[in-house]
């Protein structure tokens, strides 16, 4: 049953019934998996009738392999998702005193998941602590190889970081810089052109594939000038030499006022609006997260690098209802591997006693049916999401926080979703 999705000439090839590999994943991962797949089982049918259907083929990770082969993280799992392409998992538990820093990172490293996507919308009558949660359209690029996440770091008093520290003050003349040498610990942050270049030509190009007006780079370039500094040049260099016709960038509004006035430099942008090009411009971060707070309408898809983008995935999530509703993918648009996530945590708490919400879940795989380009089945997930959410039935994390709301439980609430498409 099922044929696999091919990528040919860089174009992705989807089978009217592709393999899908899934993790169910530890803790309330358990409890949203299946529920999830019926969701958007029932999307696909009522979208295309008998025509196309996802076929899932479970692999195994965390806990879960661990039992049945010794290892959390099984080279046959890796193998899958490279031989499927494109696959969803739950939640994963990061190993204690594993070899494994992080299950997560590992799969994003070994497939080169450089892309870490995060749409931010509010849905209708889910509890917001923003004034106006209806002006939240936001689409997170962040860079998810490199940056301080590499993992190279050294621990004050150990010998490498002796020789580290040796290195830059001898070697490299920093001396000065480092308030108190004995006791530093150090860690390194690689951001490359290639790292960034891709990433942003990927932001761009979602942009213009979805109409969207603009892309903001996010950035603390005014003090980590060669990092993330580098990072706003390179991306605004790309945008300009590949996307001349597409876009309009801060820094030409910028070069327009200082050769000819602020006149010309307005008159310039609202022309590059009108004809529906995407501007691209640039914020420091921590003026970011007060602006996309005060005015969410100010940006669209946003471009960042890893840290920053982890900061800002929770502050946009917990503007539209938290993480239990908010979708995320992992994707390399060069090789067309992606892997759809629930954004949350395993949640171990709660796991086992149906208050799950698996709304994140759910969302993850209509970003994976827009991926494939089923979106006439995306769009009935949404919709009746939509309507359950308007209709105040929630799982109890949405419960305790909306007045006369219905409690329902992890399968309750998807059995209404599913009534609603
Ligand atoms: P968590 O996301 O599991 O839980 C944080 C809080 O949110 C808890 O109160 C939890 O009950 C609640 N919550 C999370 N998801 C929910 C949902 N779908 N419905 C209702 N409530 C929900 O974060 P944590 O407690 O920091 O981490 C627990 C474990 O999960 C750790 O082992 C961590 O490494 C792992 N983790 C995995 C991922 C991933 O696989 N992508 C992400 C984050 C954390």
């Amino acid at each position: 049953m099922g044929e696999k999705i091919k990528l040919e000439n860089g174009i992705l090839k989807i089978p009217n019934q592709p393999i899908i590999p899934f993790i169910v994943g530890d803790g309330i991962g358990r409890d949203i998996s299946k529920p999830a797949q019926r969701v958007l089982d029932a999307a696909v049918e009522k979208a295309y009738g008998s025509s196309r259907k996802l076929v899932w083929k479970e692999v195994l990770a965390g806990e879960k392999a661990f039992k049945a082969t010794g290892q959390h993280l099984p080279d046959e799992t890796i193998a899958s998702f490279k031989e499927y392409l494109v696959g969803i998992k739950g939640p994963l538990e990061t190993p204690v005193g594993g070899g494994i820093r992080s299950l997560n990172v590992a799969l994003r490293q070994t497939l080169d998941l450089y892309v870490c996507l995060r749409p931010v919308r509010w849905f209708k009558g889910v509890p917001s602590p923003i004034r106006y949660p209806s002006m939240v359209d936001m689409h997170i690029f962040r860079e998810n190889t490199e940056d301080i996440y590499a993992g190279i770091e050294f621990m004050t008093g150990e010998e490498n970081t002796t020789r580290f520290r040796d290195f830059l003050v001898q070697e490299m003349g920093v001396s000065s810089e480092i308030r108190f040498p004995e006791s530093s610990s150090f860690g390194v942050k690689p951001i490359s052109k290639e790292g960034s270049e891709r990433l942003v030509r990927a932001a761009i190009h979602y942009a213009i594939k979805r109409n969207l007006p603009s892309v903001t780079l996010v950035h603390k370039g005014n003090i980590m000038k060669f990092t993330e500094g580098a990072f706003k040049t390179w991306s605004y260099d790309l945008a300009e030499s590949e996307f001349t016709n597409q876009v309009f960038t801060w820094r030409q509004y910028q070069q327009i006022e200082q050769d000819k006035g602020q006149l010309d430099a307005q008159k310039a942008l609202e022309e590059a609006k009108k004809s529906g090009k995407v501007v691209v411009q640039d914020v420091i971060t921590d003026a970011f997260l007060q602006d996309s707070l005060l005015h969410p309408f100010n940006h669209s898809v946003i471009a960042t690098m890893n840290l920053n983008g982890d900061y800002i995935s929770d502050q946009l999530a917990a503007m539209v209802g938290g993480i239990g509703i908010s979708p995320g993918a992992n994707i390399n648009y060069q090789s067309g591997y992606a892997i759809f996530e629930a954004t949350h945590g395993t949640a171990p708490t709660i796991a086992g006693t149906g208050k799950a919400n698996p709304s994140s879940l759910i969302l993850s795989g209509v970003m994976m049916l827009e991926y494939l380009g089923w979106d006439e089945a995306a769009e009935h997930v949404f919709d009746a999401m939509e309507h359950t959410f308007a209709k105040r039935r929630v799982t109890s994390d949405l419960h305790a926080m909306m007045e006369s709301s219905t409690l329902m439980s992890t399968a309750e609430f998807a059995d209404e979703i599913i009534r609603n498409i």
